[in-house]
């Protein structure tokens, strides 16, 4: 067989390359695999790879695309496949690039607040090893625990965190990318400051793998605040639970995160998880969770009494406050869940 599907650009040659780049067993042709990197989050979409490359290193990747470039073979970059806009489709078959395998952390810089991963991280993984170090890496996807963190640079994603701290964009520093060409290059430089030159690293970020392969990632930090407080405000009508989030803002509040959850989206999420810890009470058409933090304690909570009075101005029922770990996790887990 030369050509592995009609018209393809990929032949069993190119297959044979890819094995002495990466090994045999992370070039993966098995209809299995095909099918399952197929697909992401998008809709109910599948587009099979022609071949499942898994490198562990830039110089493999940029290997890999020295090849493709020369040959016309498409390359479709992935990361955990939990996107929702379908990047991670590989619509043109040929390779589809998965950076799994690149899932260590290298360095955590206390000193300078810096952390250097790449990109097959998990976000939260990410997240709780700089929080051991009492250091924050803020922007929170809702699929924190499964996707990777350079899914999160491709996407520029963001969660309910980014009204307070921002979305990834605001925390790259430097990235070390994999041009289609092969080059292997860095955007820009690990400091707050530099001006010069056209802003690579802004360019990659958001471009959906269309642009580069990310291979190294430079992360800015900041103090893990030492306390959060968080509260659930059921509201009778949504367009006065949208009212209520401008005026929070208004009134001079910035909290650390805000989400706005409309009761049918709910309704799904508890009767497909059998979770009622929010109850479903009648006349209910949404719910604003809204959270706040810093360092000091007494401020906070006087804080989430006035941000609480605001509410209630905007018909707001009966206010929850979730007092400790448990209850703040359960209730994120259960607004931040896919149906
Ligand atoms: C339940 C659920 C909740 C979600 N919540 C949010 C949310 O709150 N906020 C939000 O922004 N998104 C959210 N998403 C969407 C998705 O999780 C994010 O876009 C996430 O950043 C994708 O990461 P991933 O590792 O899964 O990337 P993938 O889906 O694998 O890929 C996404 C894109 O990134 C590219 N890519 C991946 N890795 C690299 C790399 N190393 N170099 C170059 N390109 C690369 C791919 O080609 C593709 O275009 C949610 C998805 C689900 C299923």
């Amino acid at each position: 067989m030369n050509s592995t599907a009609p018209g393809s650009a990929l032949r069993q040659q190119h297959i044979r390359q890819f094995k002495t780049i990466i090994g045999d067993e992370y070039v993966l042709t098995d209809e299995e695999y095909l099918q399952q990197y197929g697909h992401d989050e998008t809709e109910n979409l599948c587009y099979p790879p022609e071949v499942v490359l898994r490198p562990c290193t830039a110089k493999e990747i940029s290997e890999i695309l020295k090849i493709c470039n020369a040959e016309n073979i498409p390359v479709t970059p992935r990361g955990a496949g939990t996107g929702l806009s379908g990047g991670a489709l590989p619509h043109l078959g040929g390779v589809l690039l998965s950076t799994e395998r690149m899932n260590k952390i290298l360095c955590i810089d206390e000193q300078n607040l810096q952390v250097i991963t790449e990109p097959g991280v998990i976000t939260e993984v990410l997240q709780e090893a700089v929080k051991a170090r009492g250091l924050f890496y803020p922007p929170d996807p809702a699929s924190k625990g499964s996707c990777f963190i350079g899914g999160n640079i491709a996407e520029n994603s963001g969660g309910p965190k980014a009204v307070k701290y921002g979305v990834v964009k605001d925390y790259v520093l430097n990235l070390e990318i994999v041009l289609p060409n092969g080059e292997i290059i860095w955007t820009g430089a690990n400091v707050l400051k530099n001006a010069t030159g056209y802003n690579l690293t802004q360019l990659i970020i958001g471009s959906e793998g269309t642009l580069a392969v990310v291979t190294k990632i430079v992360l800015r930090l900041i103090p893990l605040p030492k306390y959060d407080l968080l509260m659930l405000a059921p509201f009778q009508s949504l367009e006065k639970a949208c009212e209520a989030v401008s005026a929070i803002f208004r009134a001079g509040f910035t909290p650390s995160a805000l989400e706005l959850i409309e009761i049918d989206a709910l309704k799904i999420v508890s009767a497909t998880t059998g979770d009622s810890s929010i109850p479903l009470l009648a006349g209910t058409e949404a719910h604003l969770i809204v959270e706040v933090d810093g360092n000091h304690l007494e401020t906070l909570m006087t804080e989430m009494e006035s941000i609480s009075e605001v509410l209630t101005g905007y018909d707001c029922g009966e206010i929850y406050f979730a007092d400790n770990e448990q209850q703040k996790n359960t209730l994120w887990r259960l607004l931040c869940r896919k149906a």
